[in-house]
């Protein structure tokens, strides 16, 4: 497990310092794994009147999601379309609940650079296509005190 931690000398803790403060630092959305789509949106969007803006199915990781807004930033529902996808498999490991948290960051395949030379473990090794048609990738919980965490590149419109 230590074998996997990254090492970190005192000067690459001061230069993550300020590669964090060159970026904008935004939580773009949160994601949670939900059984059942329609259930999730009684309640986000109907009991709690967050807009619903977004709803689509990405077929890459096999699951449905709906994006609702949540202030500065979003939440995202997903709903896996597959009992064998990362999300069906995550909900039957664990329940449902948070999944993962969404940075958006100003170049993913940089930050990828970044977090991989500071020893981090990538899931993906290059940026791919996400929901909403943005460059996203993931870095593996297991070295990240189990945060699933997803990078996310700003869209065109200002918002990933
Ligand atoms: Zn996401």
């Amino acid at each position: 497990m230590s074998s996997e931690l990254p090492r970190r000398s005192t000067r690459s803790a001061q230069s993550a310092q300020s590669a964090l403060a060159a970026q904008s630092a935004r939580i773009a959305h949160i994601g949670i794994a939900v059984r059942d789509l329609e259930e999730a949106l009684r309640l986000y969007h109907e009991a709690l009147g967050l807009p619903l803006h977004g709803r689509e199915t990405v077929e890459s990781d096999r699951v449905t999601v709906a994006f609702l807004d949540a202030g500065d930033t979003e939440v995202e529902l997903l709903q896996a379309t597959d009992p064998e996808s990362p999300v069906a498999r995550f909900i039957e490991k664990r329940g449902e609940g948070v999944h993962h948290i969404a940075l958006e960051v100003d170049d993913v395949e940089e930050s990828l650079k970044n977090l991989s030379g500071r020893g981090y473990r990538l899931i993906d090794e290059e940026p791919r296509i996400g929901a909403g048609g943005v460059r996203v990738a993931f870095v593996h919980p297991r070295s990240t005190g189990g945060v699933l965490i997803e990078l996310c590149e700003r869209g065109e419109d200002g918002r990933p």
